[in-house]
């Protein structure tokens, strides 16, 4: 059995599983392209879905949002 094709979906880029490291690592991109104008989930695919099912990281998004918007 060859699992290649399931490996590639999890390293693949449009992979839909954003972990809460991962999500925290991309929140800064995705928070300057939403404030750019930029199509952010269409540039870090899987970060909304994953902010729709954590509350944690939605809060980590709001705060982060408030605070480059200042800076903006
Ligand atoms: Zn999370």
């Amino acid at each position: 059995m060859k699992d290649d094709k399931k490996l590639h979906a999890l390293l693949g880029p449009a992979g839909p599983e954003v972990g809460c490291d991962d999500c925290f690592e991309l929140l800064d991109r995705y928070v300057e392209a939403e404030l750019a104008g930029g199509d952010a989930d269409a540039l870090l695919p899987g970060v909304r879905a994953h902010l729709a099912g954590c509350p944690a990281c939605r809060e980590e998004h709001e705060s982060l949002r408030a605070l480059v918007a200042e800076s903006f």
